[in-house]
Formats: C-alpha cells, structure tokens, sequence
C-alpha cells in the first residue's frame, strides 16, 4: 500500500456541511503543467486557503499521496458529485513523472475501493459530473495510459473487500492489511503491517466488544460486515463536525467590518434591494463566504459581458 501522508486543513470555506456519503471516487488532474506544482504544492495551497472556490481530499504526484480533507467532508470539485464522492487531483507537472503518478493514484483508488466497498463502476472522471473535459490526459491518452487502462488496473485489484473470508490470529498478508486500515479508520490505534498478531488480536476484541459482537478474536462475516459500516458512517465523522461547526460560527469581529463593506458594495450595485439591511453582527462565516462568493461570480460574468 502506498504511504498516505494528512496534511489536514484545519480552517477553510472550502467544503459544504454535511458528509460525504462516499458512494463514488472522481479522479481529476492538476491541469497545471508548471514546474513544481506537485502534490505538495497543492496540499499547501489547500492549507494556506485556497483562492478558487475549490477543494479535494487527496492529491498525487509520482511520490507521494497528501491527504487535505477527511473523507467524509463534502469538498467541491465535481458539481453534484460533491456529496457523495471522493475527490483526487492527479499531478501534471511537467518535472513530474506522469506515468508514476497515476500509478499512485491507483494504489489509492485501491485502498479507498475496499475501504468504503466501492465496485470499479464507481470510479468515475470529473466529466462524468459535469461534462467538464478532466482528466485531460487520461481522457486523451496522449501520455501513455487512457482512462479504460486505467480502470483496468483497478479490476485486477488483489484486495478484494467483496468476500467475506475469517482472518484469525497468525494470518498475514493484504487481507489483514486492508483490515488493519479499517480498524485505524474506525478509531482503533493499530499498525498497517499486514501480520495478524497480539497487537490485533487485541484491537478486533475490543471493536467487538465495542459493538455488541461475540468476542471471539476473529475477523468473520459478521464483524467484517459491522467494521465496513462502522468506517463508512463514523470515519473522521468529528473533525468534519468541528469543521461544520466552525463554519456556523457567527464572523469574528475583525471581519465583520469587511463583511459591512461587502454589503454595503452590494447594495451600491443594486444586489440587494432595501429589505436586505446589513446583519453583519449575526453573519456566519458560511453566509460571509456565500455573499463573497456570489459578488466575485457576479463581477466575473459582467466583466464577460463587457
Ligand atoms: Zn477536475
């Protein structure tokens, strides 16, 4: 499995409220064939508070994965599909290795397939949401691998999470990777090792035990079934509320006066009518963001129309 680094945005008016009922993953690409704009560049960019109205979970390049965003946050970067995919952005810069990139990004498609029992059907492009033309070289092919190669590498996957095999004490291998990976989803402190020992042994007693199940140490049916639940309904399900809750939050004072003159620009350009007086000392950083948002569209389409 491919080493997942977080790089966790803490503050942001990026993502929706909510969670992401993860029934999709939407792969993207950078678009931005500049040097040095890798997968930490754009981890940063997201952490540093992104300018375009935009956000992903994962971003890769032909080294590393850098998680942003929990996967159960709503970012925006495929339309409709926001609520209910996972978004990674697939690096395209031109001191990148392409090929070693997207070899990345299937090794984490892999993982996040049967973490959340996502058949390959599920894997989609960004144009599937919104007819937008991204991935761009996956969908031309023109650097080497296309978009049905691609998915063909996901078929052969040897992590299956479909079936439901005992693993018990002693066992080793993918298998116990992948649920290893579960059980951190889920909370439990335990190493990804792939070696079924006391540590785990330990820990699937005590998911047991946590979940009104026969504690027996094996990872059966039954405690398979509840642990795939358990990591689709509750991963990270707090930093997504905190994230939700910040976002609620009525807009400190040192950017209420730039939420006055927003609206009081607003109300200049005839966007509000009367009715709408300021109400900036009740404002939520969500309605701050909305307005902002809304004017900068608006500024953009006249300046198109002029
Ligand atoms: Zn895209």
């Amino acid at each position: 499995m491919v080493a997942i680094k977080q790089q966790l945005v803490k503050r942001t008016n990026r993502i929706s409220a909510g969670k992401n009922l993860i029934n999709y993953i939407t792969i993207h690409e950078t678009a931005n064939t500049n040097k040095g704009a890798n997968a930490q560049a754009h981890a940063n960019l997201q952490s540093n508070g992104n300018s375009r109205e935009a956000s992903w979970h994962y971003q890769v390049d032909d080294k590393q994965v850098i998680q942003s965003f929990s996967d159960l946050a709503i970012c925006w970067h495929a339309g409709k599909g926001n609520r209910q995919s996972i978004g990674i952005e697939i690096c395209v810069n031109q001191d990148g290795n392409y090929a070693k990139a997207v070899g990345n990004a299937i090794a984490l498609v892999k993982i996040l397939m049967a973490r959340y029992n996502l058949n390959v059907s599920r894997v989609v492009q960004h144009n599937f949401w919104t007819g937008k033309d991204c991935p761009h070289f996956l969908r031309n092919g023109k650097k080497g691998i296309n978009w049905n190669q691609f998915k063909s590498k996901l078929n052969n996957s040897n992590i299956s999470a479909g079936d439901y095999l005992v693993l018990k004490y002693g066992d080793v291998g993918d298998r116990v990777k992948l649920y290893q990976d579960k059980l951190k989803c889920a909370g439990y402190k335990i190493d990804v090792d792939g070696s079924f020992g006391p540590a785990m042994l330990k820990v699937v007693k005590q998911f047991q035990k946590d979940n009104g199940l026969a504690v027996d140490g094996y990872l059966g049916p039954d405690t398979q079934k509840t642990l795939n639940k358990v990591v689709k309904d509750i991963k990270n399900a707090k930093e997504v509320d905190e994230l939700t809750k910040y976002m609620d939050e009525v807009l400190p004072p040192t950017q209420q006066k730039d939420a006055a003159d927003l609206f009081e620009k607003a109300h200049k350009d005839g966007y509000f009518s009367d009715n709408h007086a300021p109400k900036t000392k009740t404002m939520t950083r969500r309605q701050y963001y909305d307005l902002k948002e809304s004017l900068e569209i608006r500024e953009k389409l006249n300046k198109k129309v002029e």
